[in-house]
């Protein structure tokens, strides 16, 4: 059984189905959600969906973006870096920029023909308990609560995990005072901002920003510092004043959508609990910087159903199941949430240590492949094999 029809529990449930092993899914809401949230797929991400069979569909629908840049408000472009230097690690050697909520509803319209799948919808879990040889799980239907009854549970209900608090796993961390502000325009920055690529991040001590081209729309998100209220970070005005600092000469945009997010930083203390597991934001959140929250969240999902569907055939003893555990809690702990505090630190600290770095790295070609092995999260994987 698995909580959450995000992106991370219908790929474990693709997994799962995939390798002949029998999946319900309950969904709190009625139908996928269609928030604007992770838009960036990384290479090994997109190999693992390409082994279920929905990379293909999913690329047609985004946007390839083979490069992407580092820039200082200041003196521009600082360094550039292309996925074909690491070619021969990946069969993807691109960021895909495409909306999370396309790949639900290729993965869902895909496992709708399969016997063993069922999803239920308005079906918050709200409890689990472990039991000798399965785990029972109350959901709220109706405004009534139901029991039912699965060998395991994967929480892949979100940051609010409510299978984390039934299973009273911390969530240690903690949240930063600044919240981000995701501005969206269909404004043609290619047109106007020389050499641009589709992912480009931007330092600046007073206001970083990073510009992300997905089809049909720019995002660009800027840090609000904590004394500046929400009302006020959610104006139009406001989301004017910030976009205005981009380009000189610019001074209004067509503005389609404002979104403002409080970013965390926590990692779960356990990632299985006997029967029951965490993946996705229900284990872990970061900030957004290097797009890792999602990507490391099917890591997960394909890592523990790897697994699961070894124990469920009984070709492999419950003691494979502590691997994913130890694999993928340690690699959040040493990769994703060290990598993505740096990546905000990098954007925000004054002086140019960080910029003269990144330019050494770009004209190393040695350099530049250790770079891109780690940012496209390859290194993470790698890593977590090592661990045994
Ligand atoms: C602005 C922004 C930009 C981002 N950009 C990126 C990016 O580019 N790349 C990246 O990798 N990550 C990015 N992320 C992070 C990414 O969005 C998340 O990591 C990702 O959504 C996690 O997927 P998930 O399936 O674990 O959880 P979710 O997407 O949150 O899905 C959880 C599902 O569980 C359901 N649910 C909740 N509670 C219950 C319950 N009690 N019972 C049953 N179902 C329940 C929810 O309705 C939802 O359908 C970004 C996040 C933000 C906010």
């Amino acid at each position: 059984m698995i909580a959450g029809a995000g992106p991370v529990g219908l790929v474990a449930a693709a997994n799962l189905v995939g390798h002949g092993v029998p999946v319900t899914v309950l969904e709190g809401n009625a139908g996928l959600s269609e928030e604007s949230r992770a838009s960036t797929f990384h290479p090994p991400t997109l190999d693992m969906l390409d082994r279920l069979g929905v990379a293909e569909p999913l690329i047609a629908q985004g946007l390839i973006a083979p490069q992407f840049q580092y820039r200082s408000k200041r003196d521009g472009l600082i360094a550039q870096f292309d996925f074909k230097a690491i070619a021969d690690a990946t069969a993807h050697p691109f960021r895909l920029q495409c909306e999370q909520s396309r790949l639900t509803r290729i993965l869902l319209d895909r496992l709708r023909h399969s016997d063993n799948f069922e999803i239920v919808f308005s079906s918050p879990v709200c409890g689990a308990t472990q039991t000798a040889d399965g785990i029972e799980v109350t959901v709220m239907r109706d405004g009534r609560m139901e029991t039912e009854t699965a060998r395991w549970l994967i929480g892949a209900d979100g940051a609010r995990s409510e299978t984390r608090s039934a299973l009273g796993v911390e969530f240690e961390g903690f949240t930063w005072p600044e919240r981000f502000l995701v501005v969206s325009t269909p404004f043609d920055f290619h047109g106007v901002i020389k050499d641009l690529v589709s992912v480009n991040y931007v330092a600046d001590p007073q206001r970083w920003h990073f510009l992300l081209q997905i089809p049909g729309i720019w995002r660009i998100m800027f840090p609000i510092a904590a004394g500046e209220s929400d009302a006020l970070a959610l104006s139009s005005d406001f989301a004017q004043s910030l976009m205005t600092q981009l380009v000189p000469g610019i001074d209004r945009y067509e503005i389609v959508h404002v979104t403002l997010y409080r970013v965390h930083q926590r990692v779960a203390k356990t990632f299985r609990q006997g029967r029951a597991f965490l993946i996705g934001d229900a284990a872990h959140i970061n900030n957004p910087l290097g797009g890792m929250g999602m990507n490391g969240g099917v890591h997960d999902a394909i890592n523990l159903t790897e697994r699961l569907a070894e124990v469920w055939h009984g070709s492999k003893g419950d003691a494979e199941l502590d691997r994913f555990d130890r694999q993928r809690r340690l690699v959040t702990k040493e990769y994703v949430e060290k990598q993505s505090i740096q990546n905000k630190k990098n954007l925000e600290t004054p002086g140019t240590e960080f910029l003269d770095r990144l330019a050494e790295i770009a004209a190393d070609a040695r350099k530049t492949r250790e770079y891109l092995l780690a940012v496209s999260m390859i290194s993470s994987l790698e890593r977590a094999r090592e661990l045994g």
